[in-house]
């Protein structure tokens, strides 16, 4: 075993069959789909296809979805594109424990003067749905909530956010990158406005996503350019990269829910064979509403980074939400929303499974850890 893989909420593995249909693609079939002749059309079409793919998965209509380059673009027009289509309003609801796409945005957006109101969460990680209804005004523009969290796989009850925004008559965006292909998403049955997506965190390719922008709903481009993807994100399309998201779509969508079952059981067999070993090990975040690919676990008084380390030296890959910043290990924004202990934030390390994880992997994972941190933590200088 070469590599073990356990960092699939970063990214995953492009599927076999995502890159055999991306192939002619990058090879002769390299035609421009705005071009006239068979060599465009045929891209074009491509990219209806996959556009159709794309929206089977969450029962949206293909004229819903909008291609992106990913879930960081899709994330930035679905903000600054309904803000730029409701100029007098200058309010944001979101929360402390988006992705940097979203936070970023918003930080950036106060300092131009609008208003965000960040909606907390509990130590599980559980939205405050009673806070997310009192902060929507009048003035409010949009909210944008995340489906499932990166770092803790937290699911937040999205159905219920997006009755209280439209009750209150507030776009809602959902940022559903993670959950994609993890949970059953049906746009039709929620009244959401706007969803980003991504394609490489469903064994499609890197830098590509898509908005999907619900029938109706407003928004101005934030590209200046031509008449791609009916003028709300002009340029060239990323034909392959399109098409190997509608491949990965597809994938995602045959997937049996027994594929599901198996992630599930083997995080949890990861987990609690963590939990038995260490018992300075805790599981961050709510353990009822996860999904079945993540946990997050905190080891009290060792450094992540160290963890990491020590793990990618075992050819172990894992990951954490903390930022190494001018020396300093800053626990995850999404911890510190959570209010978790700092010393267990320090500690965390997130572990992420797929369909491509095996009983073999988790068993040389619980393997190697004991002897690895036990050599960290004669050297820990936590205290
Ligand atoms: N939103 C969430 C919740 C994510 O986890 C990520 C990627 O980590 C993104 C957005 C950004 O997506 P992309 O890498 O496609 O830009």
């Amino acid at each position: 075993m070469d590599c073990i893989y356990l960092d699939n909420n970063a990214t995953t593995r492009s599927a076999p069959e995502v890159v055999e249909a991306m192939l002619p693609h990058l090879t002769d079939s390299y035609g421009n789909p705005s071009s006239l002749h068979a060599f465009g059309q045929s891209a074009q079409h491509a990219i209806e296809q996959a556009r159709e793919q794309v929206a089977n998965l969450i029962h949206a209509l293909p004229r819903e979805i909008v291609f992106t380059s990913g879930g960081t673009e899709s994330d930035n027009l679905a903000i600054l594109g309904t803000l730029a289509a409701y100029p007098t309003k200058k309010h944001i609801v979101t929360t402390p424990v988006e992705h940097s796409a979203v936070i970023n945005t918003a930080e950036r957006l106060e300092k131009q003067g609008y208003r965000v109101t960040y909606v907390g969460v509990d130590q599980q990680g559980r939205l405050d749905l009673g806070a997310f209804a009192a902060a929507l005004t009048d003035d409010t523009a949009i909210a944008s909530v995340m489906h499932a969290n990166n770092e803790t796989g937290v699911i937040f009850p999205i159905d219920k956010v997006a009755q209280i925004a439209a009750q209150r008559g507030v776009p809602l965006h959902v940022d559903a990158v993670q959950s994609l292909g993890k949970i059953q998403i049906d746009v039709r049955a929620m009244p959401i406005a706007l969803m980003s997506l991504s394609a490489h965190k469903i064994h499609g390719p890197k830098g590509v996503g898509a908005l999907f922008m619900k029938r109706g709903v407003r928004l101005r481009s934030m590209t200046i350019g031509g008449h791609q993807e009916r003028d709300i994100r002009p340029g060239t399309e990323n034909v392959a990269g399109i098409v190997g998201f509608g491949a990965a779509a597809e994938l995602a969508r045959h997937e049996t829910p027994e594929t599901q079952r198996t992630i599930a059981a083997l995080r949890d067999q990861l987990e609690s064979g963590i939990l038995e070993r260490f018992d300075y090990a805790h599981i961050n975040g709510d353990k009822t509403n996860r999904l079945n690919n993540t946990t997050n676990i905190g080891f009290e008084a060792l450094e992540a980074e160290a963890i990491l380390i020590a793990l990618s030296e075992a050819g172990i890959a894992a990951s954490s939400g903390a930022a190494c910043s001018s020396g300093s290990l800053e626990p995850s924004h999404v911890l510190k929303a959570m209010q978790i202990n700092e010393r267990i934030a320090h500690g965390a390390v997130r572990f992420s499974l797929s369909r491509y994880s095996t009983q073999a992997e988790v068993d040389a994972t619980l393997n190697q850890l004991p002897a690895l941190l036990s050599r960290l933590a004669a050297l820990s200088t936590v205290t």
